[in-house]
């Protein structure tokens, strides 16, 4: 019976074993790609990331687990121009017989505004532009296995109308804030596609990649910007130290707006577990944190004196002063009288 049992086990591992190898392996270098290609492809692949939800791809070091994956990969879907400079040689080294393609393939690059010449990565912000990475995607997956060609396109006609309802979300969004605090400023340069789409102005203390070191020139720039617009925040990156961006708001005195998802989405517990869930996340966080009033004109959450600037929100204050020690009384009173 024993005996019997373990056979079972053992086989019934086996061809867990053998179903999972039949599936074609899809590396993606990053988690949106990955997301995009597990909405589109489904079940009918492995699908696996190299830049673990978290890492930074533009400095990413690839481990020999990355080497042994891309060696097996099928596929694997990069993003190209210039973001993750590590994958050519990963690719070379490993020897995989993978076909590779570049999801980014066909769309109208930007330049970078910091580095002339260097092309800008981050065009998956602008969901628009997303859709060029799920129609190249989609015509991957059906190279690969052209036997799921229904399925595939399917999922791709699906996800692909999810994606516009997003970009139009984003677009109606946007247009809350007050036009002259349409203003992003962000660790690093990842959000000119967003900002061109949806009509935001740019200022970030690094250029589109994350490995230079930041310059005080760009510090004394975006601090002039925040002086001269009045813009009530700015925003650290997931992917990115903070420690810059919380001192600028500091010195400036206006509030850190929220934490973006620009180079990674979110794990399973953040706000933003998938592609479409960021661009969503990332828009509300935005949205919310400049469409309030600059610090020195609202309430003051540090507890500073502005000198009579906030003096509406003194007199509240003192209301609720005065409404508690009245209450207070009055309680005190009908206690007495009880006794
Ligand atoms: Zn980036």
């Amino acid at each position: 019976m024993k005996k019997l049992i373990l056979l079972i086990m053992f086989y019934s591992g086996l061809v867990g074993i053998l179903s999972a190898q039949d599936k074609p392996v899809v590396a993606s270098t990053a988690s949106m790609i990955w997301d995009m290609a597990r909405n589109i492809g489904g079940d009918h692949f492995d699908h696996r990331m190299i830049v673990p939800i978290g890492g930074d791809p533009h400095i990413y070091e690839p481990t020999p687990s990355d080497a042994r994956l891309v060696a097996n990969a099928d596929l694997i879907l990069k993003n190209g121009l210039t973001f993750e400079g590590w994958i050519n040689s990963l690719i070379k080294n490993s020897g995989t017989k993978a076909a590779v393609v570049t999801v980014t393939e066909g769309l109208p690059a930007l330049t970078s505004m910091t580095y002339k010449g260097a092309a800008d990565p981050h065009a998956w912000m602008d969901a628009s532009k997303g859709e060029f990475y799920l129609r190249n995607i989609r015509d991957a997956l059906i190279e690969l296995s052209p036997e799921h060609k229904a399925d595939i396109t399917s999922n791709y006609e699906k996800y692909s109308r999810e994606l516009a309802a997003v970009d139009e979300y984003i677009e109606k969004e946007v247009k809350k804030i007050p036009e002259a605090q349409r203003i992003l400023i962000t660790s690093h340069d990842a959000f000119q596609y967003y900002g061109r789409r949806y009509g935001l102005n740019l200022q970030a203390i690094q250029g589109v990649s994350t490995d230079a070191e930041v310059q005080t020139a760009d510090i004394l720039r975006v601090n002039k910007v925040i002086r001269e617009s009045g813009v009530p925040a700015v925003f650290v990156e997931t992917t990115i130290n903070p420690k810059m961006l919380n001192r600028i708001a500091k010195d400036n005195d206006i509030v850190v707006g929220g934490s973006l998802f620009s180079d990674s989405i979110g794990d399973e517990k953040s706000a933003a577990p998938t592609y479409l869930e960021m661009l969503r996340y990332n828009t509300n966080t935005i949205v919310a944190a400049l469409s309030r009033k600059k610090t020195s004109d609202s309430a003051d959450a540090d507890g500073h004196d502005h000198g009579g600037k906030n003096s509406g929100n003194s007199n509240y204050l003192m209301i609720g002063i005065l409404a508690a020690v009245f209450l207070g009384g009055m309680l005190f009173m009908i206690k007495k009288m009880n006794n």
